[in-house]
């Protein structure tokens, strides 16, 4: 596995595969990878000549009171599993490579990253599209592939894209689950047993409101009930604005504990 550490370094690798007519794909990750990370790396190597993920655990989308020192690094396991898949090169560049002393830059998705996330996570989605926007400049894929577990931030930078013309087709991939229906998430490594046994009712509480079986307040009770420690948000927005008018997805974000877990599906018509 060769790890590309630096821009240059990446460009040197970018570069030929234009003349060569050779399609990349961009995949990135926070590292601690599992099996949804891996589904966008297959989807991604479906549509082009070469994947590229990339592994950055990214300190600017954490607060200061957030899990940045506790967040799993997984990095010889993340190497052999994407090794499985066929992966011959990764980015994974240093943080001072990427944040540079007296860094001040801000790339900001106005409106869009203001509910849900944007509002429980203030600095969250300014963190996201800093971080993803540099390295789609610095990579220029063709492709850069988005989980749908991060719904809001895959439209996020959708729009920034979009909005920065950046040569780039965005693409998403759906939410790998594990057998109780639990998105998976490197977060949920954080969960004890009896927290586990909680968390799986995240995904059948949203579902039973996607199939409008249960309204808002009726899922953000059972929640509560179920032993989720407080509900940040659980309501059906419109999957472009993530205003409430014209809502088409629902969305949730829990505790259990300290541990932060996010959903989201369509809502039945
Ligand atoms: P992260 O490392 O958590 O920043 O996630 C990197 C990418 O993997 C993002 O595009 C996520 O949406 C995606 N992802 C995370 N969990 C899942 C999952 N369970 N299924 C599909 N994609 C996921």
């Amino acid at each position: 596995m060769h790890i590309i550490k630096t821009p240059q370094e990446l460009m040197a690798f970018r570069e030929p595969l234009w003349p060569e007519g050779k399609i990349l794909s961009f995949v990135p990750t926070m590292g601690a990878l599992h099996e949804g990370h891996l589904s966008l790396v297959r989807a991604a190597q479906a549509q082009s000549d070469i994947c590229l993920p990339y592994i950055f655990l990214n300190p600017k989308q954490f607060s200061e009171n957030e899990d940045l020192d506790q967040y799993p690094e997984t990095l010889e396991t993340d190497l052999k599993a994407l090794e499985a898949l066929g992966i011959e090169h990764i980015y994974s560049p240093d943080r001072q490579v990427i944040y540079p002393h007296n860094f001040q830059t801000i790339v900001k998705v106005s409106e869009i990253s203001k509910p849900l996330e944007g509002e429980h996570r203030p600095h969250f989605f300014d963190g996201v599209t800093t971080i993803v926007c540099k390295m789609l400049l610095q990579c220029l894929p063709d492709i850069a592939m988005f989980g749908e577990k991060d719904y809001q931030q895959f439209r996020v930078i959708e729009r920034m894209v979009i909005d920065l013309n950046i040569p780039v087709k965005v693409q998403s991939a759906p939410t790998v689950r594990d057998e109780n229906g639990l998105a998976l998430s490197s977060r949920n490594q954080y969960l004890s047993k009896d927290q586990y046994e909680i968390a799986i009712h995240l995904n059948k509480i949203l579902k039973q409101f996607s199939l409008n079986d249960i309204d808002e307040s009726e899922a953000i009770e059972q929640l509560k009930n179920t032993g989720f420690d407080k509900v940040d948000y659980c309501t059906a927005r419109n999957s472009e604005t993530f205003l409430s008018e014209e809502p088409n997805r629902v969305f949730v974000a829990a505790w259990v504990g300290q541990t932060r877990l996010i959903d989201n599906m369509a809502l039945a018509a």
